[in-house]
């Protein structure tokens, strides 16, 4: 795997267009926060990052429900750049919380036809941030919706 400079923000563009199927089909919309504007560059590994943000908007996408709400915020933090992923889904219950990072807690058994039901996104999302160097936060209010907030390191150019 490659480290190399990462604009996020086109990165995360390209997820959404990549799970677009998804999220039209129940009508949910993706929107970046206002100022989340100027290209920012992280210092890491663009198709480990990917598969973060492919686990973290299909969570989204199935916490929601229709006409659902992603909202994604990008900012400078010390020496890292922080991407939000929020969502107005159905939240996490504090005893749930303590577990969304243990390989196959899942709370979707009767998805059968779909593949996000395994209880192994968060894991892979948590164990890929880690070995980026990175760090990776959630907050969560049942029937409000859940952030989930990731940290890498900034691409610091000379
Ligand atoms: P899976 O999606 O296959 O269930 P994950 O590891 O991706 O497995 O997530 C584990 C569990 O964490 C989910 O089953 C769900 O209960 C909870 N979860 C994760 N993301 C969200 C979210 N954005 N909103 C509500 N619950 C979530
Ligand atoms: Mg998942």
């Amino acid at each position: 795997h490659e480290m190399t400079p990462v604009d996020i923000r086109q990165l995360t563009e390209d997820t959404v267009v990549l799970i677009k199927q998804k999220t039209q089909a129940k009508k949910v919309s993706v929107q970046w926060d206002t100022e989340s504007e100027h290209q920012m560059l992280m210092h890491t590994d663009p198709f480990q990052v990917r598969q973060v943000l492919i686990n973290l908007l299909e969570n989204a996408v199935d916490a929601v429900d229709t006409n659902g709400q992603i909202r994604l915020a990008l900012y400078r933090k010390d020496q890292s750049v922080c991407l939000e992923v929020r969502d107005n889904g159905s939240g996490i219950t504090p005893e749930n919380m303590k577990q969304i990072f243990d390989p196959f807690f899942t709370t979707k058994p009767n998805v059968a036809e779909n593949e996000s039901g395994t209880g192994l996104g968060l894991f892979v999302v948590h164990k890929i941030i880690t070995g980026l160097s990175g760090s990776i936060h959630v907050e969560s209010e049942p029937g409000q919706g859940t952030t989930f907030k990731i940290c890498l390191p900034e691409w610091q150019s000379d």
